[in-house]
């Protein structure tokens, strides 16, 4: 067969949804997921798929057209991505903002040595966010970029809640300010300060016999974290927790606003609205998997950003079909 023939490294949240793509893809084939843990202890989603341990990779060079990289991006990726794309062509979500131009050289070198390509930083912030910032100011020169996140769920927050003493169990939301988002629609092209884009609301499950006001007061405190933004606390039962917060939502806006003259301004809008994070993300990944199939076979070899990716390459369509259903 001429499918895309694809490895998932890494088994979390990531992976599984790459997995579950892979499955809605079909010019795409999942050879198998690899994990550092031990193989038998990882459940793929479908029966069928083969789970390897990391350190066999090397051994599937011949058989993976692309991997695609679902570390964590603070610990796994720095390591894994020059590593991987020097064996392999890869996708990944790195999604370090301010370290995203240090990791792009750390994986170009490896990559062009080997005649291999990498896609980093794919997904929606970084990803297709980062591409609607572009054509908003490509499009737009004289206006103002906007970015707002939500609702969704934030994992170092979350995390950050869960390490104040009293708290048992915890998550938190990240909103928009809907105030803010008319105000940015309107064209008036407002400064908005930090407190004023956001808004942010945790659910908190106490420890038995822990101080509620003490607990309340250590959150919304709490410097970088929540100490810039208006932050409502909620306590709520271990039961509701689990039954009303399980899930990964998250989404958000990019708007461009700008005039292209006296008289007239113009608004760009690009919005997201996400069940599950992981999966959508894992979406957006298994399509570059296809664009960086192609980009290699094309010799273009070395890192790339969504910004190098001509959009025709995501598509299982043909550049003619492309041109006469979608143009
Ligand atoms: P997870 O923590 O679920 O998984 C990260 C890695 O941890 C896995 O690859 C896996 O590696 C290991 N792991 C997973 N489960 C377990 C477990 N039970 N015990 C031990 N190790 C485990 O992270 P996510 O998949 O949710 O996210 C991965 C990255 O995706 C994030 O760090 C973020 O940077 C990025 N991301 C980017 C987005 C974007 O828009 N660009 C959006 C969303 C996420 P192994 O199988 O080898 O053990």
């Amino acid at each position: 067969s001429n499918q895309i023939r694809i490895g998932i490294a890494g088994y979390g949240n990531l992976g599984r949804g790459v997995e579950a793509a892979i499955a809605k893809n079909p010019d795409m084939a999942l050879v198998g997921v690899f994990t550092r843990r031990s193989p038998e202890s990882v459940t793929p989603l479908f029966p069928q798929a083969q789970v390897h341990s990391t350190s066999l990779l090397s051994e599937f060079r011949d058989v993976v057209d692309v991997l695609i990289l679902c570390g964590g991006s603070k610990d796994d990726l720095p390591r894994q991505g020059p590593e991987m794309a020097a064996m392999f062509n890869v996708v990944d979500s790195f999604d370090t903002h301010a370290r995203i131009p240090e990791y792009f050289d750390s994986v170009d070198a490896p990559a062009r040595a080997n005649g291999k390509t990498a896609l980093i930083s794919i997904g929606w912030d970084p990803g297709m966010f980062s591409i609607n910032r572009l054509y908003g100011e490509a499009l737009l020169p004289d206006g103002a970029t906007y970015t707002f996140w939500g609702k969704g769920l934030s994992q170092g927050h979350s995390d950050a809640i869960r390490r104040v003493p009293g708290v048992k169990a915890g998550v938190q939301y990240t909103l928009p300010s809907s105030e803010a988002i008319e105000l940015v629609r309107s064209g008036s092209r407002p400064e908005l300060s930090t407190r004023q884009k956001h808004t942010r609301e945790c659910y908190v499950v106490l420890d038995e016999g822990a101080d509620a006001a003490a607990v309340e007061h250590a959150i919304v405190t709490m410097p970088n974290y929540f100490a810039d933004y208006d932050t409502q606390v909620h306590f709520v039962s271990e039961e509701v927790l689990r039954r009303e917060h399980g899930r990964m939502p998250h989404g958000g806006f990019v708007i461009r606003s700008g005039n292209t003259s006296e008289a007239h301004a113009q608004v760009i809008e690009y919005s997201l609205q996400l069940e599950s994070n992981p999966e959508f993300t894992a979406s957006v990944l298994v399509a570059h998997a296809r664009a960086a199939y192609r980009l290699n076979q094309q010799g273009q070899y070395g890192a790339k950003t969504a910004f190098d990716v001509p959009p025709g390459l995501l598509s299982i369509k043909s550049a003619e079909q492309l041109r006469a259903e979608l143009l």
